[in-house]
């Protein structure tokens, strides 16, 4: 089968090798759509620690070619959407519910290999049906969506917020959908992208704005008369935008930081305005318990996936999809096996 290998940072070739055989608890599947992540880029390029050679790709859905012999729950031709964190269960954080904190987290596309190649092993526990009207492209979708409902139970979104989120990639437009949702009274959404403006527009985000700090802040000023809004979400991994969340929240506000900012940067917080105005700042680390929502909320047609993919691509594209995301407008889909019949290429 062909793979897409990582041989170390920065360098990622394409491979031939045998098609694995699934272990007892394992299913064979062939991997029929897989989602081009921006952690995906980040590890390419050296920002993100990752053990070489691994086959990346952790965003997949598939058809189960083989069951290992202790297989419960899947047969042959089931169509699945994979959740890629493969977790201990035994650990103190996984006993305590913690999962996404597992001390021997395994991700399939970061630790283990995943779904950049023709077929990828993954743990029974590991996969969800998905209905024979899902498409395996939506199916992708539901890992970063199941990062998102993560995020928006970590903001807990209350009936006519005001919430306001920094970036309208991908994730950015799902979490602004999942605000909506939960019954947020306004969304807004700020990109220095006017395309991305613009598709958040096509999915009823309320307002959206350049990344210009002082149009954002005015706009929320005028929007709650001076109060601040009362959830600010940071989706775009850039510091600054970590730094303003803080500043446009209301007192007794939350904010959390969902982007992945570079490692080793900082920004200056101030402890006193943090006591003073009880702001409640928290992170967001992928998808505990949240993949069986992100798939319903996908297949109840509750969120919209299908205008954020913006390219169907075969493995040969893969590393300019990763290098080079300027040319792609939204999220593109790799088919690793299938280019023809979608039209690729
Ligand atoms: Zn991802
Ligand atoms: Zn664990």
């Amino acid at each position: 089968m062909r793979q897409a290998v990582l041989k170390e940072p920065g360098v990622i070739a394409l491979e031939r090798s045998p098609v694995p055989t699934p272990g007892p608890r394992e299913l064979l599947l062939r991997v029929e759509a897989c989602g081009v992540c921006g952690s995906d880029r980040a590890i390419l390029a050296g920002h993100h620690p990752v053990v070489t050679p691994v086959v990346l790709g952790h965003e997949f859905a598939g058809t189960v070619v083989e069951c290992g012999a202790l297989v419960t729950e899947f047969e042959p031709d089931a169509r699945v959407s994979v959740d890629p964190n493969v977790v201990c269960g035994t650990c103190r954080f996984c006993r305590r519910g913690l999962v996404n904190h597992c001390e021997r987290l395994t991700p399939l596309g970061i630790t283990l290999p995943g779904g950049y190649a023709e077929y990828a092993l993954v743990p029974e526990t590991n996969a969800y049906t998905i209905q024979d009207s899902t498409t395996f492209e939506m199916a992708a979708i539901v890992e970063p969506l199941a990062c998102c409902v993560r995020g928006i139970e970590q903001a807990d979104v209350q009936l006519g917020d005001v919430v306001v989120i920094f970036g309208a990639g991908p994730i950015g437009l799902l979490l602004a959908q999942l605000a909506r949702l939960r019954g947020a009274a306004l969304v807004v959404s700020v990109d220095p992208v006017s395309s991305r403006r613009e598709l958040a527009r096509t999915l009823g985000v309320d307002a959206v704005l350049p990344a210009d700090t002082g149009a954002v802040s005015d706009a929320v000023t005028d929007a709650t008369n001076g109060i601040g809004a009362d959830v600010v979400i940071e989706s775009s991994g850039q510091s600054i935008a970590a730094q303003l969340a803080v500043d446009l929240v209301r007192k007794g506000g939350a904010v959390v930081w969902f982007g992945v900012c570079p490692q080793h940067e900082q920004i200056s917080l101030s402890p006193f305005l943090v006591n003073d105005r009880e702001l409640t700042v928290r992170g967001s680390n992928i998808n505990p318990f949240t993949h069986q929502t992100a798939l319903t909320l996908i297949e109840r047609g509750r969120v919209r996936v299908a205008e954020l993919i913006s390219d169907h691509i075969g493995l040969d594209s893969l590393e300019r999809a990763l290098r080079d995301p300027q040319d792609f407008a939204g999220k593109p889909i790799v088919h690793p096996g299938d280019v023809v019949a979608h039209g690729v290429e």
